[in-house]
């Protein structure tokens, strides 16, 4: 055993985890950070795509095992880094909307506050007022005007001629704050790391703030399990990836961030089969039904190369609640990869052709919001990687009205694009993309009011366990219809303000 004891260890550093470190951290309590990824390089590998989506400098030190649609198991590895994937995320810092609360255990209004805070922490440029559906909201953004590039410009004058309400999408990225290094408006953000940190990730908001306090971050420390000894967590088993050693530490609170994929894997590879929601861990898997709709211009639709996801559009947000008991989602502009990527992602036979046409393309992203299906899971996948864990495997189908709720999406994102002046279009959805992408995972271990339909209480405590909570997208009952970071990062804010009042209870 370790001799250092914490009074809080945090597994994951992603939005959820980086959230609780600043949080608790602040408050003077003891914080251990274990992440297994390493920090990321801000050099010209950062906006290089055969870097970054060829060669995968960021790629887990092992795979995931994929099962999806039944087509048999694929072996995919995701990035693994300090940040999580707030290194590589897009930026858009959406809140969920009122009505998306219904099957949640707390209100808006609960969380609001911690909107507030958590747009203060990422720096939140927004226009607030344009956004048909947006929720009730105490504070402005931290800056108020957004730039808007020529192909959004665009996309938003053919949707208002089309008579929706377009709107600025609300982004972590930094336009205006000069004491720091500001965007350049590159087209190497969504999915990349940004090489001169003008994107608000976690490492240059909430951990660089978190590391002015007791918090010691470590890098390359791969959680194995927990040890639970009658209803306390005792004690948290870690592998050090470069020496293959195994640690224990222990703490008063552990907190549980590691992503909504991997922190069901931890819970199940830990001995916790006396609880009774055992049976939901890894259930309920989500991850947005989404697709790209692509446009074919008789022009070059971004010959400058600039940023442009700048258009949200939530018209359609309320058109299904009284069938499905969902939002529809969203749409919102996307850059398109450059020719390269696409070339190297495509089907064989038609690689060259869309890599030439590449520059005549503009595409729109439809978040779909999906159904929480208990089928759909992350499982012990039975086969150990070269430190003996045991890895995960991912089984995950969409539902029927999961595809109705995207086709609708789709029809409404073709109407815009052709507005625009395209002259064809098609889409691509989620579920066809190679390798299979988990970007939106949330609902694995979900939060609500009995451990008779969920395994976390309404403050993400582990039912029966006193000292053990899940910040990360994994609370989430259902997805909402919008982009998940901030509502990550405001509940853990929220549970964070939560621990600290009442923090003698959890010993
Ligand atoms: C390309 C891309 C673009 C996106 N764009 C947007 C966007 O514009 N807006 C938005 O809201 N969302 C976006 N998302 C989604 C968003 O990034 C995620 O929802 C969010 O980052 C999830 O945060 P998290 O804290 O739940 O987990 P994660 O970010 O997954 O963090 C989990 C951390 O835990 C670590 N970890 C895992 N297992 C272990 C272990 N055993 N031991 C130690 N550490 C471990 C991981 O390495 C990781 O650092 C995007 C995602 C991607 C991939
Ligand atoms: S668009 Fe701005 S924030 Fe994004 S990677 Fe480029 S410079 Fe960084």
């Amino acid at each position: 055993m370790n001799q250092d004891r914490y009074d809080v260890i945090i597994i994951g550093s992603g939005f959820g985890g980086a959230a609780a470190a600043y949080s608790l951290a602040k408050t003077g309590l003891n914080t251990l950070l274990l992440e297994k990824g390493n920090w990321v390089k801000r050099d010209e590998t950062a906006w290089n795509p055969k870097d970054i989506f060829i060669n995968k400098h960021y790629k887990s030190y092992a795979p995931v095992y994929v099962n999806q649609n039944n087509n048999g198991t694929q072996e995919v590895y995701f990035n693994e880094v300090v940040g999580g994937n707030s290194i590589f995320f897009g930026g858009v810092a959406l809140r969920f909307r009122e009505t998306d609360f219904e099957r949640w255990p707390i209100s808006y209004m609960d969380l609001e506050p911690y909107y507030s805070e958590a747009e203060r922490l990422l720096e939140v440029s927004g226009e607030p007022g344009l956004d048909p559906f947006e929720p009730y909201r105490s504070s402005d953004y931290f800056y108020n005007d957004l730039p808007m590039s020529e192909p959004s410009r665009r996309i938003f004058s053919a949707s208002r001629a089309l008579g929706f309400k377009p709107f600025k999408l609300p982004l972590a990225i930094n336009f205006r704050n000069n004491s720091k290094t500001l965007c350049i408006k590159c087209n190497t953000c969504d999915g990349f790391p940004c090489k001169i940190k003008a994107k608000n990730d976690v490492t240059t908001t909430l951990l660089k703030r978190a590391q002015e306090y007791k918090l010691k971050i470590t890098t390359g420390s791969i959680v194995k399990n927990i040890s639970d000894d009658n209803g306390t967590i005792e004690s948290v088993t870690v592998v050090d990836k470069q020496t293959g050693k195994e640690y224990r530490y222990s703490s008063k609170i552990v907190i549980l961030s590691a992503g909504a994929l991997q922190s069901p894997g931890i819970l199940l590879r830990s001995n916790l089969d006396k609880y009774p929601q055992r049976e939901f861990i890894g259930k309920y898997l989500m991850r947005h039904c989404s697709a790209v709709v692509s446009g074919i211009f008789p022009f070059k639709t971004n010959p400058d190369k600039v940023f442009h996801k700048h258009v949200g559009i939530t018209n359609f947000y309320e058109d299904f609640r009284n069938v499905t008991n969902t939002s529809v989602g969203m749409i919102q502009d996307v850059y398109m990869p450059e020719g390269e990527t696409v070339k190297y992602y495509c089907p064989k036979g038609i690689k060259t052709l869309a890599a030439f046409f590449a520059g005549n393309i503009q595409n729109l992203m439809c978040i779909g919001e999906d159904d929480p299906v208990k089928s759909n899971a992350v499982s012990l996948s039975g086969i150990r990687d070269s430190f003996g864990i045991e890895t995960i495997k991912i089984d995950h189908d969409f539902t029927k009205n999961d595809y109705k709720r995207r086709k609708y999406l789709i029809g409404k994102a073709k109407i815009i694009l052709r507005k625009t002046g395209s002259i064809f279009s098609f889409s691509h959805g989620i579920d066809e993309h190679i390798p299979p992408a988990f970007a939106h995972a949330t609902g694995t271990v979900r939060f609500g009011k009995s451990p008779e339909t969920s395994v976390l209480d309404k403050n993400c405590k582990f039912f029966g366990i006193k000292n053990l909570f899940v910040l990360d997208g994994s609370f989430m009952p259902s997805s909402g219809g919008v982009n998940p970071s901030l509502t990550i990062t405001a509940n853990s804010l929220r549970v964070s303000d939560h621990i600290v009042k009442n923090f003698d209870e959890f010993q």
